[in-house]
């Protein structure tokens, strides 16, 4: 790993040696277990005296590269990648939470996130607190004498809303709380958020950092005590994420930078297009002088991301009429593809919230969230254009 060199080329650079075939491209480890020399090797290897590969469930090649190159571009100590951003968020409070434990999350959150918060740590008696990511004056009075673990998400999904990075550091020192910053909407190249304060950063790896709709990876990374006990943990319940997706994400992160730019120009010039157009009630992306945190969104991150939230006027019925009137980009669950999607969270991704919780987020029947992709920026437009118009 090299310490002097810019995003890109770490994004380029970091490999792992290459076998005695001398492969230009990192091959691809496919095998459960490793072997040894001999009996004293192996003793030290599971003793923990040599940093030789044990069994793929503990580490593997391949995951050793895609985690050096995250951890260089997060600037982070160490980390631990997983089959999905999920089993990340997951595995990391199960392994940092203990019974009695307290969580602080601000309350837009990824819907899968909310269900582990709400139906599945209760059951080991950690509890959560949400607070409004836009009133942190009321954040103090969620602070409990067990608070342990402070996470967000910034931008938010779907609503992309920010929190001040700076502000939240400095909250979560003043309190000693673990600070965990979901990173998956800015990626490590629009922002890093342990340059603010941050202990530990996630990413769903299915998003922008495949960034072509292919595998499914999640990451952890930051402090080294936290991460060993996140690899205590998971090296034991087995959340790895198999070689072949590491590989895969590896080769993508080698592009991240250029798709980030061009995703962000794209999404910059539909959202200008959306706010000037008269069926729209209302425009959300960080990059916009109309957002609310749009000062806070320059200090801390290097573009706007690929995500553009709108209210279409006529709610609910006019939503319905856009969606089935999309030709060109997709109508799917995901985000973070070369390809632009479309979506309803009301009705797909926060379905399972209460419409009370989807009204407190911000979650109206009238949102749209476009993952803009890397389409010419001509097409996009006149797709949605298009649907728009039949919308009326
Ligand atoms: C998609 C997503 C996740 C979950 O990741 P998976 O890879 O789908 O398990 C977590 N957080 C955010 C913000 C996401 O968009």
């Amino acid at each position: 790993m090299s310490k002097n060199h810019q995003f890109e080329t770490d994004a380029i650079r970091t490999q792992i040696s290459s076998t005695h075939a001398q492969e230009h491209s990192t091959p691809l480890y496919l095998t459960s277990s490793f072997t040894y020399e001999d009996a004293e090797e192996m003793r030290a290897a599971f003793a923990g005296e040599n940093d030789k590969n044990i069994y793929s469930r503990f580490s593997n090649p391949n995951l050793q590269e895609l985690v050096d190159k995250v951890c260089l571009m997060e600037k982070a100590e160490a980390g631990y990648a997983f089959a999905s951003g999920m089993a990340a968020v997951f595995s990391t409070f199960a392994a940092l939470a203990s019974a009695g434990d307290h969580i602080i999350s601000c309350r837009s959150i990824f819907g899968s996130t909310h269900t582990v918060f709400n139906k599945i740590l209760p059951k080991w008696k950690i509890e959560t607190t949400y607070v409004d990511i836009d009133k942190t004056e009321d954040w103090d009075k969620a602070v409990q004498t067990n608070s342990k673990l402070l996470y967000v998400e910034t931008p938010t999904n779907p609503a992309v809303d920010l929190i001040d990075l700076a502000w939240l550091g400095a909250f979560a020192k003043k309190h000693q709380l673990i600070l965990i910053v979901d990173n998956c909407f800015a990626t490590p190249y629009l922002q890093q958020p342990i340059l603010f304060g941050a202990d530990l950063v996630i990413h769903s790896a299915t998003k922008f950092i495949d960034g072509q709709g292919r595998v499914l990876g999640g990451i952890t990374v930051g402090r080294k005590d936290l991460i060993d006990e996140i690899y205590a943990f998971s090296r034991s319940t087995g959340p790895a994420l198999s070689p072949f997706n590491a590989w895969v994400l590896s080769k993508s992160l080698e592009t991240l930078a250029v798709r980030m730019d061009r995703h962000c120009e794209n999404a910059m010039k539909l959202a200008q297009y959306l706010e000037a157009h008269e069926q729209v009630a209302w425009v959300k992306y960080p990059f916009l002088p109309s957002h609310p945190m749009f000062e806070v969104a320059k200090k801390q991150m290097k573009a706007g991301g690929a995500v553009v939230s709108f209210g279409i006027k006529g709610g609910l019925e006019n939503g319905v009429k856009f969606l089935n009137a999309i030709k060109m980009c997709s109508l799917t669950a995901n985000l973070g593809d070369s390809r632009t999607i479309v979506t309803h969270p009301s009705s797909t991704t926060h379905a399972k919230l209460s419409e009370e919780e989807r009204q407190k987020v911000g979650i109206t029947a009238e949102l749209i969230r476009i993952s803009v992709g890397l389409e010419h920026i001509d097409d996009i437009i006149n797709d949605i254009a298009q649907a728009l118009k039949t919308a009326l």
